[in-house]
């Protein structure tokens, strides 16, 4: 029989369990969960606001701000979610930019 170094009670020995520290001593010791990595949730929102024009000829996604984020042609055929990602990184950088001032 194995007891808890910490408190002195038996310890439950549950399968493969090499702790030398009771259940309860186990759960006062146990360091608090990391914090979840902050996902970049508000990206999503980022083109929310945008605005997709035709000017000259070209299609224009500009931002909020007036920044141009994306640019085709009239004739050309782009997938929106590279056009999305090409968007978001052109914004993200601008945005920074903006910031160093
Ligand atoms: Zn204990």
């Amino acid at each position: 029989m194995q007891f808890c170094t910490d408190c002195g009670g038996v310890l439950n020995l549950f399968g493969n369990n090499t702790s030398s520290l009771c259940s309860s001593c186990i759960q006062h010791r146990k360091e608090p969960l990391p914090p979840k990595a902050v996902s970049p949730k508000q990206d999503d929102d980022v083109l929310a606001d945008s605005i997709l024009c035709v000017e000259n000829g070209k299609i224009i996604l500009r931002s909020k701000e007036g920044w141009q984020l994306w640019s085709a042609s009239v004739e050309s055929k782009t997938e929106l979610a590279s056009v999305m990602k090409a968007a978001k990184l052109i914004y993200t950088i601008r945005k920074r930019r903006k910031k160093k001032k």
